[in-house]
């Protein structure tokens, strides 16, 4: 981890959504750059830093992943402590996926009553055949839409928006913290 004079504002970011979505996929094509199921699988990573610039100020993204707990819906009130934002992330070939995103906004509510959690939806595995696709985007966009948060599709697989997501979100948050001037 860096240390703390290397980043102006820490920023914890949590991926959530159903298991094999691409969460631990588009956590490591953001921090890594890569796409590794092989290595994804076997380390169970918890979570991965990346320094960002906005505006001049070094951002240390924090990003968690749920590693697995979400097969059992038993998603720990610690994985939620301190998070600022989350990226809820359904697969656009899944259609179940994509209906538990109410739930997973409903649990999120229940863990976090008193601090402010920024959110985006992302609609992963946009690379994947048209045909194979049972989610259109303008079903995503209107989910987005209803909730006032945000949109992207991406690929963990071509690295489609996955930049754009996760600098859309710290954004959105490093705009609501106080600003560290020295
Ligand atoms: P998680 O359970 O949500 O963390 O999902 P994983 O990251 O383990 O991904 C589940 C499966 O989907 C793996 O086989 C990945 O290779 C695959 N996958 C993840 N993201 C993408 C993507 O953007 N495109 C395609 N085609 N496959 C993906």
């Amino acid at each position: 981890m860096a240390r703390r004079e290397h980043y102006d504002h820490l920023i914890k970011l949590l991926l959530i959504g159903d298991s094999g979505v691409g969460k631990s996929s588009l956590l490591l094509r953001f921090s890594d750059s890569v796409f590794e199921t092989s290595y994804i699988t076997t380390l169970g990573i918890d979570f991965k830093n990346r320094v960002i610039e906005l505006d001049g100020k070094k951002i240390m993204l924090q990003i968690w992943d749920t590693a697995g707990q979400e097969r059992f819906r038993t998603i720990t009130t610690a994985y939620y402590r301190g998070a600022m934002g989350i990226l809820l992330v359904y697969d656009v070939t899944n259609e179940s996926s994509f209906n538990n995103i109410r739930s997973w906004i409903s649990s999120i509510e229940q863990h976090s009553k008193d601090n402010i959690i920024n959110k985006i939806l992302v609609g992963n595995k946009a690379d994947m055949d048209e045909r194979k696709r049972v989610v259109p985007f303008s079903k995503g966009k209107a989910l987005a839409n209803e909730y006032g948060i945000k949109f992207f599709e991406t690929s963990a697989k071509t690295s489609q928006n996955v930049n754009e997501a996760f600098f859309s979100i710290a954004r959105d948050i490093k705009q609501r913290l106080p600003d560290i001037d020295s």
